[in-house]
């Protein structure tokens, strides 16, 4: 049996937009009226208000028909311009089955990426330089896998010795560190559990500036 999942807003306390999970994996998923719920109720509403519920959950209440036939005027000019309108319109002598080869085929991007992904845990940090409000710094970082790479990074403030962090940046051969990721970005990784609670670390065990 499948069971149906709608977009939700905390605020008007209405639901929108569905997706159905069947036993195989994902079934109907009404993508233009999601997209619209959900663009409507983040510029009116806040995307803090935005949740996604179960059908299980009752403490919503369904709009009239006379509210949902103004949310549809009031939503017409949410992407009306979208490239995927083209698509499907360039398209749509195709078959579904077709049309999901074709959306990969398409949108598959062809040219190199220089850059890396790596999560890790922070082991230690050596600062720079520093000023005008930024740090640059060193830092052993030990990956998923156990691999231990060395950054160099300039921002803002340091990060958090033995947190986790995901790390986007390029190889570079530095004079003295050797082989180094220069740091593109570096984002701690949340796990679940924070995110869901907001329990944000008040940051005791920043690195020390020296
Ligand atoms: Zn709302």
């Amino acid at each position: 049996m499948p069971t149906y999942y709608y977009f939700t807003c905390l605020k008007c306390r209405t639901r929108g937009g569905v997706f159905g999970e069947q036993a195989w994996g994902w079934g109907n998923f009404d993508m233009i009226e999601s997209f619209k719920y959900l663009a409507h109720h983040i510029r009116t509403c806040g995307e803090n208000s935005i949740r996604v519920i179960s059908e299980d959950v009752d403490d919503y209440v369904d709009q009239l028909h006379g509210e949902y036939n103004t949310f549809l005027e009031q939503t017409k000019h949410i992407f009306p311009h979208s490239k995927d309108w083209e698509f499907l319109d360039r398209w749509k002598t195709l078959k579904v089955e077709e049309m999901k080869l074709k959306w990969v085929e398409e949108n598959r991007i062809m040219h190199p990426d220089d850059r890396m992904k790596i999560c890790g845990v922070l082991d230690a940090v050596d600062i720079l330089k520093e000023g005008a409000g930024r740090v640059s710094f060193s830092a052993s970082v030990t990956d998923d896998d156990g691999k231990v790479w060395k950054i160099v990074a300039n921002m803002r403030e340091l990060p958090i010795l033995k947190h986790t962090y995901i790390i986007i940046g390029v190889i570079q051969e530095h004079s003295i560190l050797g082989e180094v990721i220069e740091v593109y970005k570096m984002i701690p990784r949340v796990s679940v559990q924070e995110e869901r609670g907001n329990d944000h670390d008040s940051g005791d065990n920043r690195a020390i500036t020296n």
